[in-house]
């Protein structure tokens, strides 16, 4: 396109002066006026006109006051249409009868009764129009006059071609004006097109800046900016400025919304332009603008409101180095740049609008996919620490350019699980974004999010020592920025992630925020969830473990019940099972009874040969109490655990010589030998030995068990020992009881007769007083003796399984009665009256010797505990046909803790000092009614009596 000359404001400048010069010129229309005043004058008349034809071709008139404009027209229409020049100057008058009626009447309308006219001739002598000089009344009009008119009609001749001139001047130069206004319609057209060229990809800040650009030099200003009003409206921007210095921008850059009292607000309210021509200017109208106008060079300014429809925008400045007029032309321009510009800023703020729509949408969409992505992730196992790491990864590339994890160990120790950089190549060169990590600029960041459990999100930074960056776009710089989250699952927060983006990248927003934390949630809880599952299995092997444990220790209590008390059993059941169970080898040993030495008491292996050179190993040394494994650990009480030991350790250390056999044959050995010991005391160890190479070297594990079956070991063989004991013991003083019966039995046979031939010989003779008393009390000592001897034997025979019944018919009534008789005597001493009930006889199959001992025993008890009180004795037939015998004294009676046993062997339930006894009678009693098949059994009180009662089966 071609342009009217680069300076267009120049262009227009130069028309301008030239119509201003033009109009500083008297008008033709004023030097007409002064020639029709003149012309009437020049023939002593008030009146006269002037008739022309403008530029148009229309007829126009300048009359002198008390003409009619029309009336004058249409009678220079007429003349000029019919006139013939030659024949001017014309004379009519209304008397004249050759004046035609039509102009007869035109002067009429003109109230003139004669009339002057003559043409009135341009430069080229044409006629351009025709001068009157209508009288009132009739009258001549000199020569001289004539003359005279004739010189003004050549006056308006030139005035009109003047005029004529004038305005064809004017046409030009506004014709010139319209062409220079067209051009730069077209001009502007192309800033529109080089606007529109830039299209939808310019942002505000471009559009600002391009106008400015095409703008300034276009009005002629020194500098212009262009301010937009902020998102929220509350504050104005300057997004582009364009001819200032920056400390001549600082105070604009972020303006409030309403300055009262400022020509910028003031536009902007009134969405029209406000115009400062001058310093003056502004002064008088805005005397809070002067201030601020005068740090500037401008002395003029033009504020032009950005709106489109409606809407305010901003604002668009033009600042001028000369106070100066804007003309109209300039006015439409600077309002034409401010549409222009307010347009493109709309169709930017548009197209920002939907590319931040359009990019939400895509972050939206991006972000969904990571959720998911480390949804999927972090659900595919549970080892946490790697798939949190993943996610880490994952985080690293579209959303952040860092990504660190940190989590609360077990001892409430911040740990950092990762770190991830989007570029790790860049990383190794100590890339910058570590700069703007939250450790380094806010130390204490990851900390406060731990202890809160709340996210911080922290935008703007700037490396350490860096100063403000630039400000020529008006705009913060935005810096790095980075966002960190807590790890929380169940109220708990467990660690912090971290995610760092550089100033490259756009700053995290809120909605970036909520991603991480979302994130975090997840890895939370994918990190409690693993914790638990851990625990949860942990615990589980823990409880199978001891429920492994408990079987064995079940079981090895069971097969030692089994063994019972037999000492030999229990060392093979104990020995088997360790080595079944812990193995592979058991050696167990026994403290000697010398207490020196400890005695290899049982050695098992599963293999036969192992077992042979290990019980070779042991027995070749025997060890003695505070020497080598086992010897050490009876005398410290401590087991010893020696989980991988090999030839060389056992020959250097000289405490293991016993197993050196065994290591050489069979290479690295695990040891492990725990005290045998009851209620503090040891008496021997266990130990077991295993093979390092075919099994796990022994653990605190496998000591803690062989513990529990040592305390079970111990005991069992503790109790069979005792047993062992005990039963040796009983077996010797039943062997010496029978002995020692049998030996006393002879001569106390042979005593009781010699005895009672004497009680015979003193009864007869009678010499001595008191002597036959003596010897019947020799006598039933005596007898008492032997009886007890009796007991003794009888006990003897009832151990050894000798007591043998003869079974004869007989009649329990009569035996009572005999055995009562026998014994009346010595009921009768203890001063106890007997009543007897055995009536009908009650026939049986018994033993009549050892029933007629039950007998004697229940009623000697009855004169021995009865207190000289009544003995009631029945014998009858009870259920089942039964035969019951009834003893009942109103004695001492029986504690009901001592019923059960005095029935026992050598229980009795009294003082030996006041009662005399072995505590066999009911012993032995029981045991002859029960070899009957029959019972017998006590009612007793205290202070009461005691009734024994017996039955027997008549077989
Ligand atoms: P002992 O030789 O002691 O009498 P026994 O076996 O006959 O032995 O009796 C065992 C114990 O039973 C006695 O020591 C006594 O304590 C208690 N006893 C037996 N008969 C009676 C009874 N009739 N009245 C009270 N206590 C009795």
């Amino acid at each position: 396109m071609q342009m009217p000359g680069n300076n267009f404001v120049a262009a227009v400048e130069r028309m301008s002066r030239a119509l201003e010069q033009l109009a500083a010129a008297p008008s033709a229309k004023a030097m007409l006026q002064e020639v029709v005043r003149c012309a009437a004058a020049s023939l002593g008349m008030e009146r006269a006109a002037v008739v022309w034809f403008d530029t148009e071709g229309a007829l126009v008139a300048q009359v002198t006051p008390g003409l009619s404009t029309e009336a004058v027209v249409s009678c220079g229409r007429h003349l000029l249409q019919g006139a013939e020049l030659d024949s001017a100057p014309w004379h009519f008058d209304l008397g004249d009868t050759g004046v035609e009626p039509k102009l007869a009447g035109m002067m009429d309308a003109m109230g003139a009764a004669s009339l002057l006219a003559l043409p009135v001739l341009g430069a080229s002598g044409g006629c351009v129009g025709i001068l009157l000089g209508p009288s009132p009344e009739p009258r001549t009009f000199s020569c001289e006059e004539t003359r005279r008119f004739n010189l003004y009609a050549r006056l308006a001749g030139l005035a009109i071609e003047r005029g004529r001139w004038v305005e064809s001047a004017r046409t030009s130069a506004l014709q010139a004006r319209a062409e220079a206004e067209q051009a730069e319609l077209l001009r502007l057209t192309s800033v529109q097109a080089v606007t529109e060229a830039f299209g939808r990809a310019l942002t505000r800040e471009d559009v600002g800046r391009a106008v400015l650009e095409l703008g300034v030099p276009a009005v002629g200003a020194l500098g212009g900016t262009v301010h937009q009003v902020s998102a929220d409206g509350r504050s104005v921007e300057l997004v582009a400025a364009v001819g200032s210095s920056l400390e001549e921008l600082a105070p604009w850059k972020l303006l409030p919304r309403e300055m009262p009292g400022m020509p910028g607000y003031d536009a902007s309210e009134r969405g029209s332009p406000v115009w400062l021509e001058s310093p003056e200017e502004a002064r008088t109208r805005y005397p809070a603008f002067v201030p601020a106008m005068e740090r500037q060079l401008a002395k003029a300014f033009a504020f032009l409101p950005l709106r489109v429809e409606q809407r305010n925008l901003g604002l668009l400045v033009f600042g001028f180095a000369q106070a100066r007029h804007f003309t109209e032309l300039e006015r439409t321009l600077m309002l034409g740049l401010a549409r222009q510009c307010a347009q493109a800023m709309e169709r930017a703020r548009l197209y920002e609008t939907e590319r931040t729509a359009r990019l939400q949408a895509e972050a939206a969409g991006q972000r969904l996919q990571l959720l998911a992505d480390a949804g999927v992730l972090l659900s595919s196992s549970l080892e946490w620490e790697s798939t949190v790491v993943g996610v880490a990864r994952l985080a690293v590339d579209a959303y952040s350019d860092w990504c660190a994890v940190d989590f609360l160990d077990e001892h409430g120790a911040l740990r950092r699980l990762t770190v991830q950089h989007a570029r790790p190549e860049r990383a190794l060169l100590n890339d910058t974004i570590e700069l703007f990590s939250p450790e380094r600029s806010r130390p204490s960041a990851i900390t406060d999010v731990v202890r809160t459990g709340r996210s911080q999100l922290v935008t703007g930074l700037l490396p350490p020592g860096s100063c403000e960056a630039e400000a020529g776009t008006g705009r913060q710089p935005e810096g790095g920025s980075f966002i960190l989250v807590p790890l929380v699952a169940r109220q708990r927060t467990l660690g912090a992630m971290s995610f760092v983006r550089g100033p490259e990248r756009p700053p995290f927003t809120e909605a970036d925020r909520s991603l991480a934390e979302d994130l975090a949630a997840r890895a939370g809880l994918a990190i409690d969830n693993a914790r638990l599952l851990r625990k949860a299995r942990a615990a589980e092997a823990e409880s199978r473990h001891h429920a492994a444990r408990l079987r064995i220790l079940v079981d090895v209590d069971r097969m030692l019940a089994e063994a019972g008390l037999d000492l030999p059993a229990v060392l093979d059941v104990i020995a088997r099972k360790v080595s079944e169970v812990i193995g592979d080898g058991c050696v167990l040993q026994l403290m000697a009874e010398d207490g020196d030495f400890l005695e290899p008491v049982t050695i098992h292996h599963p293999d036969p040969e192992a077992r042979w050179l290990l019980a070779g190993t042991v027995h070749a040394r025997r060890q003695k109490r505070g020497e080598g494994l086992h010897g050490s650990t009876v005398s410290s009480g401590r087991a010893v655990l020696l989980p991988d030991i090999d030839v060389e350790e056992a020959r250097a250390s000289g405490g293991l010589s016993e197993y050196l056999p065994y290591l050489d044959r069979y290479g690295p050995q695990s040891l492990l030998v725990v005290p045998l010991a009851v209620k503090g005391r040891v008496f021997g160890t266990l130990g077991v030995v295993r093979d390092v190479a075919g099994g796990r070297p022994y653990a605190e594990d496998d000591q803690l068990l062989l513990q529990s079956l040592a305390e079970r070991a111990a005991l069992a063989i503790q109790d069979a020992r005792l047993y062992g004991a005990a039963t040796e013991a009983v077996r010797l003083r039943d062997d010496f009881l029978s002995v020692a019966g049998h030996e006393l039995k002879t001569p106390l046979s042979a005593l009781r007769l010699q005895i009672q031939m004497l009680a015979r010989v003193t009864r007869d003779v009678a010499t001595t007083p008191g002597l036959a008393q003596r010897v019947e009390k020799a006598e039933r000592t005596s007898e008492r003796l032997g009886a007890l001897i009796d007991e003794l034997l009888d006990a003897g025979r009832i151990t050894a399984g000798r007591l043998t019944l003869q079974r004869e018919e007989m009649d329990l009534a009569a035996l009572t009665r005999d055995t009562v008789g026998r014994m009346s005597e010595a009921l009768a001493r203890a001063g106890s009256e007997v009543k007897l009930v055995a009536d009908a006889s009650v026939m049986g199959r018994w033993d009549r010797v050892r029933l007629e001992q039950v007998v004697g025993n229940l009623l000697s008890n009855a004169a021995k505990y009865g207190r000289g009180q009544p003995v009631e004795v029945c014998v009858e037939t009870g259920r089942e046909g039964r035969a019951r015998l009834v003893v009942k004294d109103h004695g001492i009676g029986i504690a009901p803790e001592d019923q059960g046993r005095i029935f026992e062997r050598f229980e009795r339930a009294v003082n030996g000092k006041q009662f005399h006894g072995l505590g066999l009678g009911l012993w032995i009693s029981r045991e002859i009614v029960e070899s009957h098949g029959g019972h017998i059994q006590v009612w007793s009180a205290p202070g009461e009596g005691s009734t024994f009662t017996v039955e027997l089966p008549r077989e």
